[in-house]
């Protein structure tokens, strides 16, 4: 028979003691473990071995599993704006629990929470209460495009949400390439803009959207690239999409994030003269 320290690393580090007595320990012998050091008690009815990653160690001291912000992080799904708390999904009808060292967020809603973190498609539904449409939307297709998001769980979290925020979901792709895009595309959606995206154009290459029939609009959430280089290559392409009758804006993150009054007049102005 396993030890039952070897029974919790295989269930991935983490077992519910009820889970535990099914399999033979009885709540005596785990207690004697405990005080022994050989595995920990995270709270009431939890047991861990270690190593336990020590976001979802707080989750679980926390009353209930890591979600939101902290799974999609962990996943590499992009977070606007993502703060490093644990995010922890409680339940409906439970207390988050005093625990060492908490800065947890707490978050309420109907259902079990798991044990350890929840998966992708409840950590977006907890996300969008938390951080509102426009941070759901740009995390819905960062998952999508990163492949978290197969057709099941898609509609899942779409019978999942209000009828009155489905059309984000509808409105979502799988190629944008950062959450920038995502971010522009969903606020000139808002204004009746309707973008082409990921458009190749001759001599040019790919650019991220065209509005209208001429206005190029590129963000750029690159970071760590050579700037010299980059901007070389940018202005090539500029160059080019010129020639061809194009005009092109581009918008960095602080752009699009913290400035958008003056990126949405940029791109009213720029339509409004392609028109004339
Ligand atoms: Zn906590
Ligand atoms: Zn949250």
């Amino acid at each position: 028979m396993l030890s039952a320290s070897d029974t919790i690393r295989r269930l991935g580090g983490l077992a519910r003691g009820t889970h535990l007595q099914r399999l033979g320990f009885s709540r005596q012998a785990l207690s004697r473990l405990v005080q022994r050091g050989e595995i920990e008690r995270v709270r009431h009815g939890v047991f861990a071995v270690a190593p336990v990653d020590a976001e979802v160690r707080s989750a679980v001291a926390h009353g209930g599993a890591l979600t939101c912000a902290s799974v999609l992080h962990r996943h590499g799904v992009w977070v606007l704006d993502a703060d490093d708390r644990p995010h922890v999904w409680v339940g409906s009808d439970r207390h988050p629990l005093a625990h060492d060292g908490c800065r947890c967020r707490t978050h309420f809603g109907a259902g079990r929470p798991p044990l350890g973190e929840t998966g992708v498609d409840r950590a977006l539904l907890v996300f969008r209460k938390c951080a509102g449409d426009e941070a759901f939307f740009a995390a819905y297709e960062s998952a999508w495009r990163k492949g978290l998001l197969p057709r099941a769980a898609r509609q899942r979290i779409r019978s999942a949400l209000p009828a009155s925020a489905r059309w984000l979901v509808d409105l979502a792709r799988p190629d944008a390439d950062s959450g920038l895009e995502s971010l522009l595309r969903l606020r000139l959606h808002l204004l009746g803009i309707s973008l082409d995206c990921q458009v190749a154009l001759d001599g040019v290459g790919r650019v991220d959207f065209v509005a209208g029939d001429r206005l190029i609009i590129e963000v750029d959430g690159r970071e760590n690239h050579d700037g010299t280089t980059m901007r070389h290559k940018d202005l090539v392409r500029d160059a080019a999409a010129s020639r061809l009758g194009y005009e092109t804006l581009r918008f960095d993150y602080a752009q699009v994030v913290y400035y958008w009054t003056s990126v949405q007049a940029a791109i009213l102005a720029a339509l409004h003269r392609a028109r004339r």
